[in-house]
């Protein structure tokens, strides 16, 4: 007999499990929308050109080695990261920035959740109904003493914001003190982002009721095609001046360097002093938990956005992302259009990033399986398992099964 013997076995990750039955299904015409990966028009994983071109000069330099990197990262790769999530700060905002290196978005999201449990000792955090899965554990995990709570996003009426909602729930329930997790960008699984007067509303109340921003940025430059603009939200609450906050940062999607697990955890803190602070103990929580990040998919990230014509480059990779997924969309909706598909669908070309929540029921989505079309029961498609290829297909079975 074994210890372990009391144990319950957890539930498989959901995603997972989908990927699985898609490749068991033996279907010759089936489309995968369920993992959060781009994929290009062959439906095949694209490895960035900018991305491969530094890989090989990388690998013709004979001074690099695979030393332990600082606990706090590879330094041009952590001074880039910052640069690029907060615009090139100025010297007065940069000595109130800590930065450091993580096991990319993830890592990110789990040490600030650990480092604000124990410094803040927050009650609550508040998230949005629905965020990204893995929020809920993280926090979970790394923030036992702060109990989760909700406020409404998704507006399933019109598959769009409940900003009233969010702003009401927040205005009457939050406390002085508690966290607010906010995706900078591209929300998941939505693919609905406030508009810049909706943030400029949601930093007033942070302002009013105390509240403390915690954004995860995941998707910067993969949303819209352009840095700043998917930046604006995070930098915006920064000019206020007024705030303290914590970023998560990932380089999974827009560089496409997912099994890298390169992202960075930043603080904007009120003076130097405080950042410091903070700083040292983060890097005692890193130190405890991981040492030191890994360095070859850092060293890449780092090399790019070093060089002004690189980075150029680089931009024209994002733009082919983001682009592929825009003619994705209006793909998708052309075909439902088409089809006079019942329903409204105009939100899949509204809907920004990565994802569409659908709308689907869970009942369609089931039966979409038997069409060999694969998406999360909440009714979230990945957008960039779309091409020429399958779309028609994918527009003629959900016009089935919603009739
Ligand atoms: N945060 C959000 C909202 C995400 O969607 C993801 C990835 O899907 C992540 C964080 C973290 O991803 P990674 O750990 O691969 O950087």
């Amino acid at each position: 007999t074994s210890l372990f013997n009391h144990l319950e076995t957890m539930p498989g990750d959901p995603i997972f499990g989908l990927m699985s039955l898609y490749a068991k299904d033996p279907a010759e015409k089936k489309a995968s929308l369920t993992i959060g990966v781009y994929r290009d028009e062959e439906g095949k994983p694209w490895v960035l050109p900018t991305v491969k071109k530094v890989e090989k000069m990388i690998a013709e330099d004979v001074a690099t080695n695979h030393e332990y990197l600082p606990m706090e990262g590879l330094h041009p790769f952590v001074e880039s990261a910052r640069d690029l999530l907060f615009g090139n700060p100025d010297a007065a905002l940069t000595s109130r920035i800590g930065s450091l290196q993580t096991i990319s978005g993830t890592g990110a999201v789990h040490l600030g959740a650990r480092f604000l449990n124990d410094s803040l000792k927050p009650s609550t955090i508040w998230v949005s109904d629905p965020t990204w899965g893995n929020h809920h554990a993280i926090f979970d995990i790394a923030a036992p003493d702060v109990q989760q709570k909700m406020y409404p996003y998704y507006d399933a009426a019109t598959c769009s914001l409940n900003f009233a909602g969010m702003m009401d729930t927040l205005e009457k329930q939050a406390q002085p003190g508690d966290l607010i997790l906010l995706h900078a960008c591209a929300h998941n699984p939505t693919g609905i982002d406030p508009t810049k007067d909706q943030w400029k509303q949601i930093a007033d109340l942070c302002e009013r009721k105390h509240l403390f921003p915690f954004f995860d940025s995941a998707y910067q430059g993969f949303a819209s095609g352009d840095v700043d603009e998917d930046a604006w939200a995070v930098r915006h609450f920064v000019s206020r001046g007024t705030l303290e906050l914590v970023v998560a940062q990932s380089f999974s999607k827009n560089f496409g360097l997912y099994g890298q697990r390169v992202g960075a955890f930043h603080i904007v803190a009120a003076s130097e002093d405080a950042r410091d602070k903070a700083l040292s103990h983060l890097i005692y929580l890193q130190r405890a938990e991981i040492s030191n990040p890994p360095v070859y998919g850092a060293r890449i990230v780092a090399f790019i956005l070093q060089n002004a014509e690189l980075k150029r480059e680089w931009e024209q990779d994002l733009l082919i992302m983001s682009g592929r997924i825009k003619t994705m969309r209006a793909a998708l909706y052309g075909e439902l259009v088409a089809l006079s598909t019942p329903g409204s669908w105009e939100h899949i070309i509204n809907q920004n990033g990565m994802f569409s929540y659908t709308g689907l029921s869970e009942k369609q989505v089931l039966s979409l399986r038997k069409e060999h079309i694969y998406l999360l029961t909440s009714g979230r498609a990945s957008i960039s398992g779309l091409n020429r290829d399958n779309v028609k297909m994918v527009a003629q079975a959900i016009d089935k099964v919603v009739r």
